[in-house]
């Protein structure tokens, strides 16, 4: 980790307004404070949300003000001398230039650090740019990561084809399930980083984040999970993980008409990623807009009912179609082989996750099943992605894990006719499941 003396430590909560009492360090918070509710103690994302600090509108509005600003001034000329040493920094109110820090995004990155138990967070222009910025900053030429491999098809690509041409970094992929097989794809003094989803697109293996985070410090590697299909469900960092990475894009947006992502983790890291001369997210640029920010932070507030219906509807469609006689692959199914482990690691009341994999055994009768679904039935949409208020439908083989080749994905168990579902929480469940039952009756045999 780049370890810059410039750095600014700058990711923690001012409750006050600069102008006051600019030089007063009463302001300042203590970092493993900063996240925390009052009485200091992490039990759930939605207690964690309600108790982060909420900043109100420069006229006293409920909602805080947008910083539509891309630069700062100041008030004098020596201040802008010592913020560029560092001396002064978000945390009193000082801030530069909007590709460093900006007080709307910042915001959004105190919800994200309270939704996930980290000490910071920082959001950028999408998941792939976090993911990609904090491999970069964890890692440098010559470096190497132990990642599963059943992973988001962009993520594989990145790993597998462009960091090994672009940056000389990397990787091997492991079923995260066999923790031997993880431990031994440890390269000793080359290893940095173990890479894993806390539950895997497409077929939904769940990641016993305890057991692989114990595995990686024990060998001084930083875990980072992406936790971009388990948001309130599952919480990595309080489960050992170091670094969370997300697809905002998805559940946390809701809206599937924001491209987003965030890193959260440590401060350390955080301020490092800022860092004006070794800062991957200074320098590779991929900022989230201070408009976009404030959207997304309106969303927030309603992210624990959103999945807890997301959760609720996959675990009556995935109970029923199994009793249908079809195959289906969802963790909240006693069958599932990690069922009992995701009982043990999620946050109480959510359930298991709003996706569900239901295999058709051939590419030919997903299609046709799908194409009843939207086209017939009206129960969802052929489309990639996930999270939205209506149930999206893809086959994986074919999408989103198409940058994968047969051999890949039959060893990650994408079979060609597995389609993903992101369950939706419009309409009324009975209203929605009469529409999959009747797709479902004109189905040839
Ligand atoms: C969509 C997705 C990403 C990439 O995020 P973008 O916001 O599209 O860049 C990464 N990981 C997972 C698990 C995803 O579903």
């Amino acid at each position: 980790m780049a370890a810059e003396p410039r750095s600014h430590d700058c990711v923690f909560p001012a409750t006050k307004k600069r102008g006051q009492d600019d030089f007063d360090s009463d302001d300042f918070y203590p970092s493993k404070k900063a996240m925390l509710p009052p009485g200091g103690v992490w039990e759930d994302p939605a207690a964690a949300l309600a108790s982060a600090r909420h900043e109100f509108g420069e006229h006293g509005g409920v909602n805080m003000s947008i910083e539509a600003s891309a630069t700062f001034t100041v008030m004098e000329p020596e201040t802008m001398r010592r913020m560029f040493a560092g001396e002064l920094g978000p945390d009193r109110d000082f801030f530069i230039y909007s590709r460093h820090f900006n007080p709307t995004v910042l915001n959004l990155g105190r919800q994200m650090a309270a939704l996930e138990a980290t000490e910071a967070a920082y959001c950028t222009a999408s998941g792939m740019s976090a993911i990609a910025s904090v491999l970069l900053q964890l890692c440098s030429s010559g470096g190497h990561v132990v990642a599963s491999r059943e992973l988001y098809g962009g993520t594989h690509a990145l790993l597998s084809h462009f960091m090994p041409r672009a940056c000389n970094i990397t990787t091997s992929f492991v079923n995260i399930t066999d923790l031997e097989a993880v431990s031994s794809a440890v390269v000793e003094g080359q290893t940095k980083v173990l890479y894993f989803e806390s539950i895997s697109n497409p077929t939904l293996t769940v990641a016993n984040i305890p057991e692989l985070s114990r595995i990686a410090h024990d060998k001084g590697l930083t875990v980072v999970v992406d936790n971009t299909f388990a948001p309130m469900v599952l919480s990595p960092a309080k489960l050992g993980a170091d670094v969370v990475v997300h697809s905002i894009t998805k559940y946390v947006s809701g809206g599937a008409d924001i491209i987003a992502g965030a890193v959260c983790g440590p401060a350390s890291l955080v301020n490092s990623m800022m860092d004006l001369r070794q800062g991957a997210l200074m320098l590779l640029g991929p900022t989230m807009n201070a408009k976009v920010a404030f959207e997304l932070s309106e969303r927030i507030p309603h992210l624990g009912l959103r999945m807890k219906e997301h959760c609720n509807r996959a675990m009556v469609y995935a109970t029923r179609m199994k009793k249908m006689g079809l195959k289906v692959i969802y963790p909240g199914l006693e069958e599932h082989p990690q069922h009992q482990l995701l009982k043990s690691l999620a946050n109480k009341d959510y359930g298991f996750g709003g996706l569900l994999a239901l295999d058709m055994v051939t590419e030919d009768r997903a299609n046709k099943l799908m194409n009843q679904l939207q086209n017939v039935t009206q129960f969802g949409f052929m489309a990639v992605s996930l999270g939205y208020y209506e149930t999206l439908m893809s086959c994986s083989g074919s999408s989103t894990s198409s940058e994968m080749n047969e051999e890949e994905k039959e060893v990650a168990g994408i079979s060609p006719g597995l389609i993903r579902m992101s369950v939706g929480y419009v309409g009324t469940l009975d209203q929605k499941w009469a529409q999959f039952e009747k797709a479902m009756s004109r189905m040839p045999k």
